[in-house]
């Protein structure tokens, strides 16, 4: 029986703990989690991705602040709003929605976020702490994945994980985490990219596969041997025959799934754990600022 990894209803649960979490900071500590968002030019998808966010936060009670601004807005103004909120004891996480208009330097201002406020966990001093094992902010969709597996109580020690990718956001990180010496780590990590020769010969190896690609599909029955477990990060747009297009993974479901103990699907699987394991370092955040 191929088990079916619900992240649509593993991150509602996330939500209404990070609900109870926020309610219980404010009525113990009085302190009001607070994330700021950044948004620069009219990328109508960032525009949704802040929204939704935005939207995430007033759902489980956290206090959130928008500040939006045109596409041609100086490097100087975008540095200065994240420094002022560096310096506001009421924000406890800053998000500066990616990507930046090409003259704005994307390093230079995740470099200025206060390490302690980076909730997206993109900071070098935050990818710095989870290389060494050290608390610190996990970008939220490798955190998600971690989260799924943990909730599944899918065994990660001793089994080997293959991961296809190699980006900071996603690859490299969830990489790290496997292969820690901690809970849902303790595995041998296998990471693939476009330099890898032969693909397949990796993949049919793992017990546990994390596609991270952006490549429709890319992922056949041929892939993977009988009992995979299957977690699928492409978020992908494919064409049907009639014109329209629907979202699909990096994993072909419908022939991976047969061969699964347990695969996530797209959409319903990685996609939905992002924001929730984002209001949960906020919540984080907002915590320790209260110690
Ligand atoms: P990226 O483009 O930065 O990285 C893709 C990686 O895949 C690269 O490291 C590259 O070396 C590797 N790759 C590309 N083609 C390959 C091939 N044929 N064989 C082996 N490796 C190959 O992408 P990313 O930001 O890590 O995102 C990957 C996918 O995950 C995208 O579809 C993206 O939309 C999705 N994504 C989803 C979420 C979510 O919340 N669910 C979050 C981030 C990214």
């Amino acid at each position: 029986m191929t088990r079916i990894i619900d992240g649509k209803a593993t991150a509602a649960e996330i939500r209404r703990e990070v609900a109870t979490g926020v309610a219980e900071l404010r009525d113990r500590h009085g302190v009001q989690a607070h994330l700021a968002l950044l948004l620069v030019g009219d990328d109508p998808a960032s525009h949704v991705y802040v929204r939704n966010k935005g939207k995430a936060c007033d759902e489980v009670g956290m206090r959130s602040t928008i500040v939006r601004h045109a596409a041609d807005v100086s490097a100087n103004v975008v540095l200065d709003q994240v420094r002022a909120w560096n310096a506001d004891p009421s924000v406890h996480g800053i998000l500066v929605q990616l990507p930046l208009p090409r003259h704005i330097d994307e390093e230079q201002v995740l470099l200025t976020i206060d390490p302690d406020k980076d909730v997206d966990g993109f900071h070098p001093m935050n990818a710095g702490r989870l290389m060494i094992g050290a608390d610190g902010f996990v970008p939220c969709t490798p955190a998600g994945i971690i989260e799924l597996l943990k909730r599944y109580e899918i065994p990660t020690s001793g089994k080997h994980a293959v991961v296809i990718g190699r980006s900071n956001i996603v690859g490299k990180p969830i990489s790290m985490l496997l292969a820690q010496k901690r809970p849902q780590g303790n595995a041998t990590v296998t990471m693939c990219h476009t330099g890898t020769t032969d693909l397949a010969t990796h993949t049919r190896q793992a017990d546990i596969i994390i596609a991270a690609v952006g490549v429709a599909k890319l992922i056949t029955a041929d892939h993977v041997k009988e009992g995979v477990v299957v977690i699928d990060v492409g978020m992908n747009r494919e064409t049907l025959e009639d014109g329209t297009s629907k979202l699909c993974g990096d994993v072909d479901f419908a022939a991976v799934s047969p061969k699964a103990a347990a695969i996530t699907p797209v959409p319903g699987g990685v996609g939905p754990m992002t924001i929730a394991m984002l209001l949960n370092n906020t919540l984080l955040a907002a915590r320790r600022s209260a110690q």
